[in-house]
């Protein structure tokens, strides 16, 4: 027997059994939302983080890290793989007072000389420090540049964003964590320059099924979301297989062509390979 027979046959059990949804669940997925901070370099070498990536069929991730040194460790190793963004944050205190603070934006400026990044973030912010000079100013590197801002924020806050910085593109992390499917759709209508990730939203598909509302954005606007899993803590470097394999299961209920695009598509489409 050929080391091929017993997969190609696998497969087409497999065929027989899952249908054409059995497409969604093989597809490669597009992460956009993967850390690689200080507390995961003592866990996980550059090729331990990658193989988890590569066990979970993640092809390619969206990688920032705190500091940007992770993210450049991976990035050397894996330049095909990670797509570099530049996290403003150069310790974990920056996460809440960077737009306070004038550094910060040189940092940035300094960082983005290498060339290699393809977007700024992950960040935070309320609305109420959108107009902070800092953030302008980031705002204009990414417009300069062509950069995404990815930006973990509410649904009043990515508004302001896209309301004050028209020119830019933007990822919305996590969906904005608590915004529900309708403020999301509601968005994506108003505004052409962005781009939402579902990283940790469970009710995208509770116990598995995925959720009507939910479904009806995905079906009008299936060019404009991505999955996303969030290492934001080294314990979460361990479920990402788990993760990715529960995203697939939601995914599988979607138009084959749909599921192709929030697994893959968009991402591959929107950050194309170096
Ligand atoms: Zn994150």
């Amino acid at each position: 027997m050929t080391a091929r027979g017993p997969l190609v046959s696998l497969a087409a059990a497999l065929l027989v059994l899952g249908g054409p949804r059995l497409a969604a669940a093989q597809y490669p997925i597009f992460d956009a939302h993967i850390h690689y901070s200080r507390p995961d370099w003592d866990a996980y070498t550059p090729d331990g983080a990658l193989s988890i990536l590569a066990r979970a069929g993640v092809h390619r991730a969206i990688v920032s890290s705190t500091p940007d040194d992770g993210t450049l460790k991976l990035y050397e190793r894996a330049p095909k793989i990670v797509v570099p963004f530049l996290r403003p944050y150069r310790t974990r205190e920056d996460l809440s007072r960077w737009h306070g603070d004038a550094g910060v934006a040189a940092h940035v400026e300094e960082r983005l000389r290498r060339g290699v990044y393809r977007g700024i973030g992950e960040f935070h912010l309320d609305a109420a420090d959108v107009d902070a000079p800092v953030v302008r100013r980031i705002a204009e590197l990414a417009a300069e540049r062509d950069l995404f801002l990815h930006a973990h924020v509410d649904a009043e806050t990515i508004e302001k964003l896209l309301v004050r910085f028209p020119k830019v593109r933007l990822l919305w992390a996590h969906a904005g964590m608590s915004a529900d499917a309708r403020t999301v759709g509601r968005l994506l209508d108003r505004f052409p320059k962005l781009w939402v990730e579902l990283a940790l939203r469970g009710d995208v598909a509770p116990g598995g099924r995925l959720d009507p509302e939910w479904r009806a954005r995905f079906l009008r606007h299936p060019d404009r979301f991505m999955v996303g899993t969030d290492t934001w803590v080294t314990s979460r470097w361990e479920v990402v297989e788990s993760a990715t394999r529960d995203v697939r299961q939601w995914l599988s209920q979607l138009p084959a062509d749909v599921a192709e695009q929030i697994a893959w598509g968009n991402g591959a489409r929107l950050f194309p390979a170096p």
